[in-house]
């Protein structure tokens, strides 16, 4: 007979893994599937100063690695496959990967965000060779290089005078007719002397033949066109949640976050959501962290009360 999981997590981000590490410590058999490696979107940052507990910060693909071995070391498993699609309707939840289809009594979606595309031409294949969207991550492979940043809020600011220290200019190319970041940003950046702000400004196109090599920017006022050389374009407009393959099933909000309640429920029964994947205030690792551990109190909670656990 095929296992039925207690519970299935889907995403190996920071609240994937706790929400693991509290359901396999309840008993619960648990599996979480990750696409790509543990730890989420923290694995692009070299240094984490806020998780508590680490008083000279932590590298955030380590602290993934630490969360996944801590949920292991009470029983939970680990698949690493990306999940295509899901049906949670029903009393048993199915969810198709690209290696397996699996059975749970309950699920906890904790898919987290992606960076938003720009939607233009060439954008998908130069990923990696001259776009980025990650400063933290990529911003040392474009040390002494002229480099665009598409954005207008405290990420792309951030970003910029990051970005200052390593690169030889930094021209930030804002859509909107002025930044939306927070006011002592503007202080800071008119301080550099290497940064200059572009508004109502968009990237229209990319140039480029192997590797990225400038783009051409639009006036959305007049609709004159300017050529910018440049060998890196890190892109930082914002992050969507990653909730396609649920539409349909679970509920979600007008921007796509799944709407779930203080105990992380969603609209279908036995069916949690934790992490930035949620509708919340604050996305962060200590809210993901948090989210995690409350799905899984719910999750079993609720199986205890109304099914037979594999473990029983
Ligand atoms: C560069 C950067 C720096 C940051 N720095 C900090 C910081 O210093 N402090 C802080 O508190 N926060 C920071 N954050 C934010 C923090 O990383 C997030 O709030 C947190 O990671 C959210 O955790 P999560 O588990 O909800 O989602 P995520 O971290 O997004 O994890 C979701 C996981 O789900 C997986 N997944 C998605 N879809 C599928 C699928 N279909 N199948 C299988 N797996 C899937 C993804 O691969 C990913 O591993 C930073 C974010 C970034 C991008």
């Amino acid at each position: 007979m095929d296992q039925i999981y207690d519970v299935i997590i889907i995403g190996g981000g920071p609240a994937g893994y706790t929400a693991a590490l509290y359901s396999a410590r309840a008993g619960l058999v648990t599996l979480v599937l990750e696409k790509t490696a543990p730890g989420g979107q923290m694995t692009a940052s070299n240094r984490i100063d806020n998780f508590p507990g680490f008083e000279d910060g932590i590298d955030g693909a380590a602290l993934g690695t630490k969360m996944k071995r801590n949920a292991e070391r009470f029983g939970a498993k680990t698949e690493f496959c990306r999940v295509l699609s899901v049906s949670l309707t029903g009393r048993i939840k199915t969810v198709r990967t690209d290696r397996d289809t699996l059975k749970g009594r309950s699920v906890i979606i904790a898919t987290g965000a992606e960076p938003k595309k720009l939607e233009i031409d060439g954008e998908e294949e130069l990923t990696g060779r001259g776009v980025s969207y990650c400063a933290a991550c990529d911003g040392a492979l474009y040390k002494g290089k002229d480099i665009v940043i598409a954005g207008g809020g405290n990420s792309a600011a951030v970003d910029a005078i990051q970005l200052s220290r390593i690169c030889k200019s930094v021209t930030v190319v804002n859509l909107a007719h002025t930044a939306a970041w927070e006011a002592a940003y503007t202080d800071i950046l008119s301080g550099i002397g290497n940064v200059r702000v572009q508004n109502h400004t968009a990237v229209a196109k990319l140039l480029y033949d192997d590797y990225l090599t400038g783009v051409i920017t639009r006036d959305v006022y007049t609709g004159n066109h300017m050529v910018l050389p440049c060998g890196g374009l890190f892109v930082s407009i914002g992050r969507a949640p990653a909730t396609e393959i649920f539409r349909g099933q679970v509920a979600l909000d007008g921007e796509g976050y799944i709407v779930a309640d203080e105990t992380t429920g969603t609209n279908l029964p036995r069916v949690f959501a934790a992490g930035d994947v949620r509708s919340k205030p604050l996305r962060q690792i200590v809210t993901a962290v948090s989210d995690g551990a409350v799905a899984a109190h719910f999750a079993h909670k609720y199986l205890s009360r109304s099914a037979v656990l594999t473990s029983q």
